[in-house]
């Protein structure tokens, strides 16, 4: 059952910008509730999302509410039983908007959306670039140092390749953020 979504006795918390982040930090947690990241240690996966939010606010100096709960939600609607229209719903169109468009599209073969991603990523707004960035810079640091279990040296290499392929086409949207790219990138193993 989900616990923290609509009720509607806390919705005067979203009147402001910190309380529209801890809904949206709220409603994540809930969605994945029963998910784990690949490493080993299985680390509850909303840790994730958490750190891209953090990463974008400590690194970017993000503020953007918009663009911080996009990045709390991002893997919603790729990962759980979330919908585009219950993300309107509960965040409006404009959050909504940037967690579809760093969605890949599940119907497609894995080698497909993989190319996708490169192929949109000139495509992408600002607020989805940002998302985008810090999402393949946590992934490049757990690749790196807590990689899913039993990928070999070849796999986390091309992991590596494939994103700086992503990156390489995002527009220009945070040098301090493309910067910590690329020192994640020098971990490639
Ligand atoms: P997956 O998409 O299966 O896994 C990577 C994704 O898992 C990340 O993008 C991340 O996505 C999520 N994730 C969860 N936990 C971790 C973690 N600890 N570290 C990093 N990421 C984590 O793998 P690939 O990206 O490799 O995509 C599969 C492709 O690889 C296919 O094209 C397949 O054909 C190919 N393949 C290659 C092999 C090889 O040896 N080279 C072997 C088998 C398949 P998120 O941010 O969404 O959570
Ligand atoms: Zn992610």
């Amino acid at each position: 059952m989900d616990t923290t979504v609509t009720h509607p006795i806390d919705n005067a918390a979203q009147g402001s910008d910190i309380g529209r982040l801890l809904h949206a930090i709220s409603f994540a947690a809930d969605k994945h509730r029963h998910q784990r990241r690949k490493d080993k240690d299985l680390t509850p996966y909303i840790n994730h999302p958490i750190a891209l939010a953090a990463l974008l606010n400590a690194v970017g100096g993000i503020t953007d509410v918009v663009v911080l709960q996009a990045a709390i939600l991002h893997d919603t609607i790729e990962d759980t039983d979330t919908s585009y229209e219950e993300l309107v719903a509960q965040f409006g169109r404009q959050v909504a908007d940037v967690v579809m468009e760093v969605t890949d599209d599940k119907t497609l073969e894995k080698a497909r959306r993989k190319a996708q991603q490169v192929e949109h990523a000139p495509h992408a707004s600002r607020e989805a670039a940002l998302v985008k960035l810090a999402d393949k810079i946590c992934n490049l640091r757990d690749v790196a140092t807590s990689p899913p279990d039993r990928w070999t040296l070849e796999r986390r290499q091309e992991y590596f390749d494939w994103s700086r392929q992503v990156v390489d086409g995002l527009p220009l949207v945070s040098p301090a953020l493309l910067a910590a790219f690329h020192e994640a990138l020098a971990q490639r193993p």
